[in-house]
């Protein structure tokens, strides 16, 4: 066997049948871990690189499970005939698969060695050396960016936006297939100035589509099942109308846009 087959990582969830992480239908597997700490973060329990026990109408589970890449292969394989039909496959989403970056290179690795098509959500905070061994097992990039503002970046987050700019630049100059995604979040980055200097920002740096995906609140009772407050509570979803004008604001500034997945 192939010794990158046996490499380890820890995970917290694979969902098959997803129709809104990257083209097709594809199968989820969310990493444990993440470098930010995002206050709309939807998935809390993947937050943290060690298990964590999560409480949800009564019943305790534990969050967090080792797993190899081979493992995850034979999962994935199973809906191999859905990614040929409808153009999906792999997706890594998380937590910040960049935390693990050695284990999401061999899983990438591996899906491209089946013939499988793979894609990552990352939010691109970590090392210019742990992106790049990805890329040449990538089909698409499904990077996040959050704000243009890095102090306003760092207070909703816990960390600046340098890092993350530079690597969106070097990941659009050396592989084509780069999509922005910015969660719009109100009080946060909602406001069309606040969307259009992301755009301007991808749009120089060469990217070509920008998805723009409305705030929910369907991780908040994950917070509470952690031990922890969730901190927005006061905040509405943005309206049907807001999302409009802010996808038009993208169209304006000559991307391809998406709302949604
Ligand atoms: S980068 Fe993603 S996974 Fe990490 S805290 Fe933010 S929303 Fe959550």
């Amino acid at each position: 066997m192939d010794d990158y087959l046996k490499t380890s990582g820890r995970i917290f969830d694979i969902q098959r049948f997803s129709v809104h992480d990257g083209p097709g239908i594809r199968t989820i597997v969310f990493f444990k871990g993440c470098y930010l700490r995002c206050r709309w973060c939807c998935n809390p329990e993947g937050q943290e690189f060690f298990p964590q026990e999560l409480t949800m109408n009564g019943k305790t589970k534990t969050v967090g499970r080792d797993i190899t890449v081979e493992e995850i292969l034979d999962i994935v394989e199973k809906d191999r005939i859905y990614y040929k039909r409808s153009g999906g496959g792999l997706t890594i989403s998380g937590g910040e698969c960049l935390g693990q970056a050695d284990f999401a290179r061999d899983l990438l690795r591996g899906a491209k060695e089946r013939g499988i098509n793979t894609a990552i959500e990352s939010t691109g905070f970590a090392p210019w050396e742990k992106i790049e061994p990805l890329i040449p097992y990538l089909d698409v990039y499904l990077m996040d960016i959050k704000h243009m503002d890095s102090a306003k970046h760092k207070s909703f987050t816990s960390q600046p936006n340098e890092l993350i700019l530079e690597n969106a630049r070097k990941i659009a100059k050396n592989f084509k297939k780069l999509i922005v995604r910015t969660p719009v979040i109100p009080t946060f980055n909602d406001t069309e100035d606040e969307i259009r200097a992301i755009a301007r920002y991808a749009k120089s740096i060469g990217v070509e589509e920008m998805h723009l995906l409305p705030y929910h609140r369907l991780g908040k009772d994950k917070y509470y099942g952690l031990g922890r407050t969730y901190s927005l509570e006061e905040i509405e979803p943005p309206s049907k109308e807001k999302m409009n004008a802010l996808l038009d604001v993208v169209l304006q500034e000559g991307l391809k846009g998406q709302k949604g997945g």
